[in-house]
């Protein structure tokens, strides 16, 4: 529904109103998979993305998704995905959320499947599943490694089919809340003109995605600054386990300007060989039985280890090689790989080994969510994908984020619809308040010159390395203190951000609102890691460098304050109904 906005004087800001039953921020496999399930269910539904769809980072994923069809292993079962899943996230994990996930991800895989993606496929013809660290089976359904393309492609063309609007290059800036703190709009604006938009909606789909450039190195694309997650705290929502950050174990290290894009665990799930410069087959030391297939925290500590203790290649990381496989099979298996390191590092992996360091990948910690329907704390908001948390605990095993995102945002969007369809409240904000948001967007590029003025692109930069240095793979209290000083002294800095130009297309505008998003999450992320105190998963405190018992009872559960301050709360984990328990008993665990 388009409506007019306000005409008002020079100080007042013209906007245009839509009203959904539903708006669903991010055309991600969350956002694209709750959005579908909403207009399923024969409701209204907005879908926007800061991007272009089909661009998001969706679309970056390569290895598979995680399902226990036991296409490959008949003996695999959602039991056995379970129990996996549990043992990676070493315990802290929302069981509630890993069952559901481990039950439910083979259909969403079969739905994706009758919907139009064309997967690998068995001698038999059945859908083909490849092996991936932490995996008891062979689980991975994958399209060659381009799985994330093809979830994406299928996805949009069935949204395509309903009646679903899209608004691209829109980028949400607030949540509206009504006087009984329930969800009733959110601001956007368009990166195209700068103009306003006012969404009027009951319901919101939180499924923007991660926040992996908070740091320097990182296999995320520009899109990974957190807005979602800090727009939902900001309006009260609450966080779990925000310390758990997960460094992929191969990152590129070459040449400097790819460092960091991902070399999917799919090489490793196909046989890759880890390897220091002396030519040991080091993963002897950290996991002989699973070896290169140990999950990505216990790979990413030994990549880590060998090239602090002076094992690593010239230009610091480890060998990772695939060269046995020969041409033809990893041109069939791993083609994106080849093409890869051919154009960006002129490497035949067919002929020579990569060269591969730890790079930040993914979020464990989220939004807090109700496992059944996704349901934040904030009535008529809920969450699915990177952007919630509990599934994954202390450590994502590799395969069960795109298997998350059909699962929740199935689960998120039938929330949401089913929410709407019992309210009877209106939705939408009141004038002065979408006034005060515009004039607060505005404001890096109306303010007056100073000598104080600060760029948003240095601000980040300085964000990223502090991130690199004090909250990195290996963590220790003094550093995260210093750490959180120098993100606390930016975050002063944050109101000095001016930019030049118009509102037109311009990249320094939107860096502006992005840096409030990652210098808010970074000092979450580094209050977490202080409370901590272990080595757990993705949180390796080297000054308290073992496994507390304790910790494994408990989630720190953030919530921001009336004075504005994040406040850290130790919520205990509710203990395993026996169903789930028993399980456990047959199973030798590996924490
Ligand atoms: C290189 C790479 C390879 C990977 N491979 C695998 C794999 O093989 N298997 C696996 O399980 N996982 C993999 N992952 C992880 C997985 O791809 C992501 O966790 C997942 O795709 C996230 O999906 P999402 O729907 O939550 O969000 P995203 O796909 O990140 O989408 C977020 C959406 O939100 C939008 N958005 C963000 N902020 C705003 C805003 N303010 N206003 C409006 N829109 C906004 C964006 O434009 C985008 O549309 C990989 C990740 C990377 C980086």
């Amino acid at each position: 529904m388009e409506g007019n906005g306000h005409s008002g004087s020079t100080a007042r800001e013209e906007y245009e109103v839509r009203e959904h039953d539903v708006l669903v921020i991010g055309a991600g496999g969350a956002g694209l998979r709750a959005a579908i399930a909403v207009a399923q269910k024969g409701m209204s539904v907005g879908v926007v993305t800061k991007s272009l769809l089909g661009k998001a980072h969706t679309v970056m994923a390569e290895g598979g998704i995680a399902a226990a069809l036991g296409n490959v292993d008949p003996d695999d079962s959602w039991e056995q995905h379970f129990i996996d899943t549990m043992n990676s996230g070493k315990f802290i994990n929302n069981w509630r959320k890993v069952e559901i996930y481990a039950k439910e991800a083979p259909a969403g895989v079969i739905e994706l499947e009758q919907w139009g993606a064309l997967f690998n496929r068995t001698e038999e013809g059945k859908i083909h599943q490849r092996p991936f660290g932490g995996h008891t089976y062979r689980r991975l359904a994958h399209i060659g490694d381009r799985t994330g393309l093809e979830m994406i492609r299928t996805l949009q063309e069935k949204l395509l089919t309903t009646d679903a609007e899209v608004y691209m290059e829109t980028t949400v800036t607030k949540l509206f809340k009504d006087s009984q703190g329930r969800i009733s709009g959110a601001l956007a604006y368009t990166r195209e003109s700068g103009k306003f938009i006012l969404f009027k909606t009951k319901a919101i789909v939180m499924a923007t995605g991660g926040w992996g450039r908070i740091y320097k190195v990182t296999s995320n694309s520009w899109e990974g600054t957190g807005d979602g997650i800090f727009l939902a705290y900001d309006a009260g929502a609450e966080l779990v386990d925000m310390e758990m950050v997960q460094f992929h174990p191969t990152g590129m290290v070459w040449p400097p300007g790819v460092r960091g894009i991902l070399v999917t665990e799919g090489v490793r799930g196909e046989g890759g060989i880890l390897r220091n410069a002396n030519g040991e087959r080091f993963m002897e030391r950290y996991d002989p039985q699973r070896m290169e297939l140990s999950t990505r925290d216990v790979v990413a500590r030994a990549n880590y280890t060998e090239v602090q203790e002076g094992r690593g290649t010239p230009h610091g990381g480890v060998y990772l090689d695939i060269t046995h496989l020969g041409y033809d099979e990893i041109m069939k298996r791993l083609p994106t790989m080849h093409e890869q390191f051919l154009k960006l590092a002129d490497v035949d992996i067919a002929k020579e080994p990569m060269e591969v360091f730890p790079t930040v990948h993914y979020n464990m910690g989220g939004l807090k969510v109700e496992p059944e329907s996704c349901a934040t704390t904030i009535p008529g908001l809920f969450a699915a994908g990177e952007v919630a948390g509990g599934l994954h605990g202390a450590n994502r095993l590799g395969g069960n984020s795109l298997g998350d995102l059909l699962v929740f945002g199935r689960r998120a969007g039938e929330g949401a619809a089913e929410y709407v369809g019992q309210s009877t409240h209106a939705a939408g904000a009141p004038d002065e308040e979408v006034q005060e948001e515009i004039r607060r967007v505005l404001e890096p590029l109306t303010k007056k010159p100073s000598d104080r003025d600060e760029s948003p692109y240095l601000l980040q930069e300085e964000l990223q390395e502090a991130m690199m240095q004090h909250a990195n793979l290996m963590r220790d209290e003094d550093s995260l203190k210093e750490g959180l000083r120098k993100v606390l002294a930016i975050k002063e800095r944050i109101p000095n951000v001016r930019v030049g130009g118009s509102r037109l297309f311009n990249p320094g505008w939107h860096a502006a609102q992005d840096i409030r998003y990652m210098a808010n999450i970074s000092e979450i992320i580094i209050r977490c890691a202080l409370e901590r105190k272990e080595k757990r998963g993705a949180q390796w405190r080297l000054d308290c460098d073992e496994l507390v018992e304790e910790y494994g009872k408990i989630n720190f559960v953030v919530k921001k304050n009336e004075k504005g301050e994040p406040v850290i709360e130790r919520r205990e984990i509710p203990p395993m109904p026996e169903h789930l328990a028993a399980l456990f008993k047959k199973e030798k665990t590996k924490v």
